[in-house]
């Protein structure tokens, strides 16, 4: 752990003993490291990672302690589900969320490898239903939708969608099954970045807040200036708040959650990702469940209120009624960097390599990001879709 947060079991000691592998210092006798990520979200440490494994030297600099608690993945529910979330007027998003979905297992097998943690990666698929005719309606919609778009989905009964997860409600009135949208769990996999990203000699710097970019780094909060040869802002909601850049187009969701479990020696409630319009339920594999999401415009609040908690539970009761058995561990509030057309801002502007405006979706995003993103500093032709070009909206009329 650093920087002060509470760590979790083996995580600590993981990262105290040196690895035989690990590569030596790597700013040995140098003032400037090629790479400066400002951010320790799972996409900032994702770029150090990778960034780092492509031979360059990196620091990341995080404002709060490591792993992050501000980042917006310690409340994430872990859905990897770009099938689910398909919209007709996010085709680019859809591909770039299909293409890291591709990447998942691969990333999550060299991540464990990496740093000898299991991060969770289930392949569980994902089950959309609805409750009443209205949703259903709007579930017949969505099927054909995704069967237009060539993304695989199938239509199941009520009752056998209820024979493929026994603890939804009787009361069911339609279903879709996406087998290949899965889940992970976002903790684990920023512990396990962590600990890759040690392992692999970036220079990590919790308790660093960058205030500003300048023109041969950045200069922190407490007035020190870090020279770099390029500067990654992944910083998630908080991206705008960085001087020296352009206005960036990006603002806080925020969204609460209850994180539930299941009690001892009592089974498991759910196997797949049950999803229905407005919340999920996304089981982990210890038994316990992420119920969310409320999605709240209220800038930078973390509250978790009475009203957010009633209606996650209200929902989730009426639809999966054995969620209202479970213990409530705790009820957590985060807040996801969005953007006006719910797209990252991903390339470099102004001086800068932008990496942020994840919204719903960075989880998912992270391995696509991290090598996209690690190409571009490398001089590669990352590939990146114009739709994505962090100044798209600079340069649309007023
Ligand atoms: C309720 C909820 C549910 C979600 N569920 C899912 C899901 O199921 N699937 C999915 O794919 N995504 C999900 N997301 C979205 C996902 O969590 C985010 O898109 C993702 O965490 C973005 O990653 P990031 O690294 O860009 O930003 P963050 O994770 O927010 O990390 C940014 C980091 O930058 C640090 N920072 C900010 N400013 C500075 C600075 N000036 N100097 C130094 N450090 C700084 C912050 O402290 C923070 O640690 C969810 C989000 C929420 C809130």
């Amino acid at each position: 752990m650093l920087g002060g947060a509470p760590g979790r079991s083996g995580y600590a000691g993981l990262l105290s003993t040196p690895s035989p592998s690990a590569p030596p210092d790597p700013l040995p006798g140098r003032s400037t490291t090629d790479v400066l990520v400002v951010g320790g979200g799972p996409i900032g440490l994702a770029i150090a990672w990778r960034a780092r494994a492509r031979g360059l030297t990196v620091t990341l600099c995080e404002r709060g302690g490591l792993p992050s608690y501000l980042s917006a993945a310690h409340v994430a529910a872990g859905m990897l589900a770009p099938v689910a979330e398909a919209d007709p007027q996010e085709l680019a998003l859809l591909g770039l969320g299909l293409d890291s979905a591709a990447r998942w297992a691969a990333f999550a097998g060299e991540l464990g490898e990496a740093s000898g943690l299991e991060v969770g990666y289930r392949d569980c698929g994902t089950l959309v239903v609805a409750r009443d005719r209205d949703e259903a309606e709007h579930v017949d919609r969505e099927i054909r939708l995704r069967e237009q778009l060539g993304v695989p989905v199938a239509r199941l009964l009520p009752s056998a969608a209820r024979r493929l997860e026994p603890a939804l409600a009787p009361a069911i009135r339609a279903a879709f099954h996406a087998p290949d949208d899965h889940a992970v769990d976002p903790r684990t996999v920023c512990e396990a970045l962590l600990i890759a990203c040690e392992l692999a000699g970036v220079h990590l710097r919790p308790g660093c807040e960058v205030a500003a970019v300048d023109g041969d780094g950045v200069r922190l909060a407490s007035g020190e200036h870090v020279p770099a040869g390029q500067v990654v802002i992944a910083a998630g909601a908080w991206a705008p708040r960085i001087e020296g850049l352009p206005c960036l187009p990006v603002r806080p969701v925020k969204g609460q959650v209850l994180r539930l479990a299941a009690r001892a020696g009592e089974g498991h409630l759910l196997e797949h990702v049950v999803r229905w319009d407005g919340g999920y339920l996304v089981p982990r594999g210890d038994g316990r469940v992420i119920l969310g999401a409320t999605m709240e415009d209220r800038g930078y609040d973390t509250t978790v209120t009475a009203l957010g908690v009633y209606e996650l539970l209200r929902d989730a009761g009426e639809l999966v009624p054995g969620v209202l058995e479970l213990d409530l561990e705790a009820a957590v509030a985060g807040l996801r960097p969005a953007t006006p057309d719910n797209a990252p801002l991903l390339g470099a502007w102004e001086g800068v390599t932008l990496a942020c405006g994840h919204h719903r979706n960075g989880i998912l995003l992270t391995p696509v990001t991290a090598d996209r993103i690690t190409a571009l500093l490398l001089g590669e032709d990352a590939g990146i879709d114009p739709a994505f070009a962090p100044g798209r909206f600079a340069r649309q009329p007023a």
